[in-house]
């Protein structure tokens, strides 16, 4: 298997990399943002709990996220790997990450960084809010506060892998094809 973090703040172009990624390599996306949508649009129980804290740019709490994570790689155990997209965003769930992993006997082979100014993922996810009507992306104040939550609780991370030298710094702030194309360099060297 081949499991991969990709990492970076709001609007560093990690759902529009994973989907380029999954053609290439044949992984699974699991993206928590996704997920969490899905289950919003259903009005589910959860997708109503998990609204209250996406439409303040705040975190969903960790047991929920993690108890999404855990199901879909249950769900999925037998494929070529998966691509972690926006999963894992605090300590908490990187811990429950390597453990649900290791009981698939598996493991995350890197985690990619991508790297992004601060002015130009604002200026994306603006752009993005009036294409498709995300609600946390149309006001700045919760974007500006989803990338102070990124600084302050998802950031830490980085420590994290780069002690089990996993973490991988990736330049975003070319086109996507540039991106993609850094991005393939490096996990073709894993
Ligand atoms: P972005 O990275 O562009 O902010 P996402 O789609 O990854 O967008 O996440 C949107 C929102 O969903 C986040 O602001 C947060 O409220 C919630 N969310 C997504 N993933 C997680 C996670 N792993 N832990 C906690 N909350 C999450």
């Amino acid at each position: 298997m081949l499991n991969l973090v990709l990492f970076g703040p709001p609007g560093a172009g990690k759902g529009t990399q994973s989907d380029k990624l999954i053609e290439k390599y044949g992984l699974i996306h699991l993206s928590t943002g996704d997920i969490l949508r899905s289950e919003i649009a259903a009005k589910s129980e959860l997708g109503i709990k998990a609204k209250t804290f996406m439409d303040k740019g705040e975190l969903v709490p960790d047991e929920v996220v993690i108890g999404m994570i855990k199901y879909k790689l249950t769900e999925n155990n037998h494929s070529k790997g998966f691509i972690f997209d926006g999963f894992p965003r605090t300590k908490e769930q990187a811990d429950a990450l390597d453990k649900l992993l290791d009981e698939l006997d598996t493991y995350i082979a890197a985690m990619l960084a991508l790297k992004v100014e601060h002015e130009e993922l604002v200026k994306r996810l603006l752009k993005r809010g009036k294409n498709s009507g995300r609600p946390d992306d149309r006001n700045t104040e919760v974007i500006e506060n989803r990338i102070k939550v990124y600084h302050n609780l998802t950031s830490p991370l980085i420590k994290y892998y780069s002690e089990q030298n996993k973490y991988q710094a990736i330049d975003g702030m070319g086109t996507i094809d540039e991106t993609f194309n850094r991005l393939c360099q490096k996990i073709d060297t894993l």
